[in-house]
């Protein structure tokens, strides 16, 4: 609507389409089609819909695409497709890219899902992929060739926070020609300018943050016009994971509160992995602006702030871990994220119980490590509950 709108009026004003009613909250057009007036309409629509003509639900809908123009805004991206999931966008936005023979460079440190999609899907349809270690910058220099198609990466990690020279990254990918593709959950909107500092596509699973109450699955792919529309929205709006109007109304609420609600949590996460820091109970505080995390350069850099992550690694091991979960009071036992309930998760265990042991210590997932999601409670009662939990160690 307005270039010159600053995050906080985008975010409640933004994409906004009035129905005839001229309805305050945004309306949900739970419908999965729509009529035309002639038979001439119809053709023309099909030949060419404009900004607000739509055909039906799979391809786009008003309630969706004004979640679609919010995030867009957010974003500084120039458009946008919104997802059945955070899972549904990052397939989209590999596969409508990619085809057989293509080479890919990615990050090793990854989203269970992410991993599963690079290492088995995406190679048995003939796509050759290269981990590297998302940090050292000269793996990536080394891996990626003139026939690489696409770059890979989680701009914070999961679970261990480990921050990557996003903008360096983009560099060398661009060098090749490579395009550069940011799962950008962990770092937020608010925190990253993922394509100022390089990204040519951004995705998002909204069932994070962006709802952050913990209610709906969504996600969106953010890139070129020219990218979304004619590369992304073929294969998304033949495939079908279009994401449901009901699910995009949730986003657009949680979009107006996004930017205060993730602002909190930070300030709630500085807080208490700053007091941590140094507590004999612990083998280590991973939070990315403290001055003791290795990539904490790179993470002053291209992150505002810190964000509403941090993780912990328990001294004993599991068994010292699972007390530790068992004895809180305030933060659930759980494996969502940027809810406003603070979660708590164990990763060995759950989310990347399926890789070898191996492959955990490669990834420094100790049997100790847990990955705490701060939300909207007093930080001063998550801390104290975070230290009654400790004592029961
Ligand atoms: C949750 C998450 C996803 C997947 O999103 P869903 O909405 O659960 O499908 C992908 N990447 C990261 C980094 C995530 O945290």
């Amino acid at each position: 609507m307005s270039e010159n709108w600053k995050t906080r009026t985008k975010l409640v004003h933004e994409g906004i389409r009035r129905s005839q009613y001229g309805e305050v909250s945004e309306a949900i057009f739970l419908t999965q089609g729509f009529v035309y007036d002639s038979a001439e309409a119809a053709e023309a629509r099909f030949l060419k819909a404009g900004e607000d003509e739509f055909i039906y639900a799979r391809y786009g809908n008003p309630t969706v695409r004004m979640f679609e123009e919010r995030i867009a805004a957010l974003e500084g991206a120039e458009d946008g497709f919104a997802t059945a999931s955070g899972m549904a966008a990052v397939n989209g936005a590999l596969m409508s890219m990619l085809r057989a023979g293509d080479h890919v460079v990615s990050a090793r440190a990854l989203f269970g899902s992410c991993l599963y999609i690079l290492e088995e899907i995406l190679q048995r349809f003939g796509v050759e992929i290269t981990f590297v270690d998302g940090t050292d910058l000269g793996a990536w220099r080394d891996a990626v060739r003139e026939d690489t198609k696409v770059v890979f990466l989680e701009s914070l990690s999961n679970p261990t926070l480990e921050v990557i020279d996003l903008q360096a990254v983009a560099e060398i990918a661009h060098a090749k020609g490579a395009k550069v593709v940011v799962d950008n959950v962990f770092a937020t909107p608010i925190w990253s300018r993922a394509l100022d500092l390089g990204a040519d596509v951004v995705v998002y699973s909204t069932t994070k943050h962006i709802d952050g109450q913990g209610r709906c699955l969504g996600g969106v792919v953010l890139g070129t016009r020219e990218y979304v529309r004619k590369t992304l929205e073929p294969y998304l709006k033949h495939t079908g994971g279009a994401m449901s109007p009901f699910n995009a109304w949730v986003m657009l609420k949680g979009m107006e509160t996004l930017d205060l609600r993730v602002r909190a949590m930070t300030e709630g996460a500085t807080m208490i992995a700053t007091a941590l820091e140094g507590d004999a109970r612990l083998a280590r505080v991973i939070y990315p602006h403290l001055d003791s995390h290795p990539d904490v350069a790179v993470a002053r850099r291209i992150m505002e702030k810190g964000g509403t992550m941090l993780s912990l690694d328990i001294a004993g091991g599991q068994a010292a871990a699972f007390r530790f979960l068992n004895a809180l009071k305030i933060v659930t036992i759980s494996n969502n994220l940027g809810d406003a309930k603070s979660i708590v998760t164990h990763p060995a265990t759950t989310t990347h119980q399926r890789l070898s042991d191996d492959q955990k210590q490669a990834l420094g997932i100790t049997p100790g490590l847990v990955r705490i999601s701060i939300g909207l409670e007093d930080a001063e009662d998550l801390l104290a509950d975070i230290r009654q939990a400790l004592d029961a160690v």
